[in-house]
């Protein structure tokens, strides 16, 4: 079998016209402009460069958002100050804060100042426990991407076996509760499952939430199966260039190694995907792209729900 790949560019594209056209609608019609703001503590880098592409984004789409850059010895306080103070500003549609926070900073006490229907990222108690009581909530953008990916790629949920490997808050947990509304049946495992490969080779739709390179290998995929792989990791290894990635791709992971130090890939080994899955996600190219495109959707619907009842 030789997978189909389910490029994440085109989809991401679609919905983001869709939400452009939404975006413009609002203006001419109710004569506003979304609003996000975006909270980035801190200097890490990886941060930097997510947070950008946001921002970025939001232009593109008519989006209106603010970036607020604070130091990293920001206290817990000083950011529930902001995050407060921002939840009360009527003209503010959508709140990010961008994780990983320092580590003096209570994570959880920030997520939980967010107000829920500025909650973008999906992440607030309130909006979690409404995704699992089936309610309308705001969804985590990463795994609400995976649904969009296999729904408009014409993949069928209902009935089928869905594997998770992955319990995060962020993306597994959510990722089963997602499909699970969507009628699979829905199995998740983590790093203490017994017998990893047996449970995810019986799965009709593999996602892989792992954050190790290549981990899922040819003896954890069911032929015929459609893997959907959610990880971003570096990957340094020329040796195993060969045996990770598609013959036509291998000239060019061995160039990016030897330029930069590393390429980039999922937690889904891609020769073994590609050689017996359906349909594969690649790595980049695939999930990623989503995750910006529904955080844009998210603020859309947070503007509708919140201004205009809907
Ligand atoms: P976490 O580290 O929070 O969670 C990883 C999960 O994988 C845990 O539940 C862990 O189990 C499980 N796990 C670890 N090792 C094994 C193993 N050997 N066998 C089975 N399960 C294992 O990661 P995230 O959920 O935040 O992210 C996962 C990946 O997705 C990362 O590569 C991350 O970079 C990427 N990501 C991509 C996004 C995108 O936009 N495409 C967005 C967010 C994340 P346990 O709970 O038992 O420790």
């Amino acid at each position: 079998m030789r997978a189909r790949v389910l490029s994440g560019r085109k989809i991401a594209d679609e919905i983001i016209a869709e939400v452009a056209a939404e975006v413009a609608d609002l203006r001419e019609i109710h004569g506003f402009s979304p609003r996000l703001d975006v909270i980035r503590v801190g200097e890490d880098p990886a941060s930097e460069v997510y947070v950008g592409n946001k921002v970025k984004m939001a232009a593109e789409v008519g989006i209106e958002s603010r970036l607020h850059h604070l130091p990293a010895e920001t206290t817990t306080d000083e950011l529930l100050a902001l995050v407060t103070e921002l939840s009360n500003n009527d003209i503010v549609d959508g709140i990010l804060v961008q994780l990983p926070l320092p580590d003096q900073i209570d994570e959880r006490a920030v997520l939980e100042a967010v107000a829920a229907d500025k909650d973008v990222d999906g992440f607030h108690p309130l909006n979690v426990g409404r995704l699992n009581l089936g309610h309308k909530a705001l969804v985590p953008c990463t795994p609400a991407g995976v649904i969009e990916i296999l729904k408009r790629s014409n993949i069928e949920i209902a009935g089928k076996h869905a594997v998770i490997v992955g319990r995060s808050n962020i993306v597994g947990k959510p990722m089963a509760a997602l499909l699970l509304r969507e009628n699979a049946t829905v199995t998740i495992c983590h790093s203490r499952t017994a017998d990893l490969a047996a449970i995810t080779r019986s799965a009709e739709i593999l996602v892989a939430a792992i954050g190790r390179p290549a981990y899922i290998k040819a003896e954890h995929i069911g032929e015929g199966s459609t893997v959907i792989d959610v990880g971003i990791n570096p990957f340094v290894d020329l040796n195993a260039v060969a045996s990770t990635f598609p013959d036509e791709d291998v000239e060019k992971r061995l160039a990016a190694i030897e330029k930069r130090g590393s390429t980039l890939i999922g937690d889904v080994n891609q020769r073994d995907a590609m050689a017996k899955a359906a349909n594969f996600t690649p790595v980049p190219g695939g999930v990623g792209l989503l995750t910006v495109a529904m955080l844009m959707k998210n603020t859309v619907d947070a503007a509708k729900t919140r201004r205009l009842n809907g």
